[in-house]
């Protein structure tokens, strides 16, 4: 398999690729400055940038010293591309962090150890494929096995991986040719090189920028759909799903309940313990009642301290049971600081809705059902019989 490429075309549109993406990338970074992952994948490929240009300019001229330099700066560029990619992914952590800086290092060293010591090139070409290739292991690894890996990172996964091969072939094909092969060398050695080159120019510009969108897009998603405080569904969100559900459970003739439910004296909570308490407060209730909840339901911060669920198949005696059970637990919560317990009142109505059924009736008719639980005292559940509903 031998691609006749001239390695020094190769070698110079990588140079361009390289300036042109730090060009474009920092057109974008002006008005970003502060984010501190574009900010360090802008200097990985500043430092890419400037080796290769150091590697085309060198031509072959055997300088120890101009090599040693581009290779160093080449290690790091890759490792800070890598350890902005990861936290791209949020998949960085303090012994990630070790583990670059002693890649990285080792990675130098190693080279600049060949060099004093056998500085024949094929051992350095080894030594500095083998070098990158590690420094690519743990991305490829994470978004190959990642649960959560979206498309875009099985893709680049993927690439990395087929990367790596490149690297280690022409690793390979250094050590065991008797021949002494230079970067511009033509044969199958080259073609491991382009391969590798550029793959890791493509993963590192057009991965990292669909990563970056993919990332953002995701955060708007949870910020349009979610209450930040609690991070369930916010009201808007579960209107449309619980209108959605509706017309579902119409069509099937099924049963769906709706329980909206506040908490009692919550002014009191934020008066006596601090509105950082509160806020605690509400967390702690919603994860407690998130724990007990099916995967078909949906719960939503409706607003303030009053949560709506839609519990899609409940009938009344299992709603009223889930209900009891939402009211027991939350009596049960322990939140530091706070000495006194928390309770809930409780709506619910149960139905099998037709195609004339509207949200806004339900919740109208649940929160007549809630007004009556706290009317009759708190800590307790009321329901607008199905009977009485309209359709
Ligand atoms: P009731 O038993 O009748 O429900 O009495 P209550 O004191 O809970 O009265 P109400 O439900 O009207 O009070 C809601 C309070 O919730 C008022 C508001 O200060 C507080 N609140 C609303 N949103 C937040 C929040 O995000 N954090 C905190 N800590 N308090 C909130
Ligand atoms: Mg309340």
């Amino acid at each position: 398999m031998t691609v006749l490429l001239d390695m020094k075309t190769v070698m110079i549109l990588i140079v361009l690729g390289h300036l042109f993406s730090v060009l474009l990338i920092s057109a974008y970074w002006r008005t970003h400055t502060k984010d501190q992952i574009l900010s360090k994948f802008l200097l990985a490929k500043l430092t890419q940038g400037f080796a290769w240009m150091l590697i085309v300019v060198r031509n072959g001229i055997p300088d120890v010293y101009t090599m040693s330099i581009a290779n160093s700066l080449l290690f790091i560029g890759f490792a800070l591309e890598t350890v902005a990619m990861l936290r791209l992914m949020q998949a960085f952590n303090r012994s990630a962090k070790m583990l670059y800086i002693v890649l990285t290092l080792g990675a130098i060293i190693g080279y600049l150890f060949v060099i004093v010591f056998n500085n024949h090139e094929n051992i350095r070409i080894a030594e500095a494929s083998i070098g990158t290739a590690l420094i690519m292991v743990v991305p490829a690894y994470f978004m190959i096995r990642s649960k959560a890996a979206s498309y875009i990172m099985k893709l680049m996964g993927l690439l990395y991986i087929f990367t790596i091969v490149s690297l280690i072939g022409r690793a390979i094909v250094a050590l065991v040719s008797d021949q002494t092969i230079g970067m511009f060398t033509p044969g199958i050695y080259q073609t491991f090189t382009f391969l590798a080159l550029f793959l890791i120019m493509f993963i590192g510009n057009i991965g990292f920028v669909l990563l970056l969108k993919e990332q953002a897009d995701q955060e708007l998603i949870r910020l349009a759909n979610y209450d930040d405080l609690t991070g369930i569904l916010n009201r808007r969100t579960f209107v449309s799903l619980s209108k959605q559900m509706i017309d579902e459970y119409a069509k099937k003739r099924e049963h769906l309940s709706l329980v909206l439910f506040d908490i009692d004296h919550f002014k009191n909570i934020n008066d006596t313990y601090g509105h950082h308490i509160g806020d605690r407060a509400l967390q702690q209730l919603v994860k407690r009642i998130r724990s007990m909840l099916r995967g078909t339901d949906s719960f939503s911060r409706y607003g303030g301290d009053e949560f709506a669920i839609l519990l899609p198949g409940a009938d009344e005696s299992e709603a009223d049971r889930m209900v009891e059970a939402f009211r027991l637990a939350t009596t049960q919560i322990l939140i530091p600081d706070m000495a006194s317990s928390l309770s809930i009142s409780l709506g619910v109505v149960t139905l099998i809705p037709t195609e004339q059924t509207r949200l806004e009736t339900l919740y109208k008719l649940c929160d007549k059902a809630l007004y009556d639980a706290k009317h009759n005292g708190r800590n307790g559940a009321a329901r607008t019989r199905s009977v009485s509903l309209p359709g």
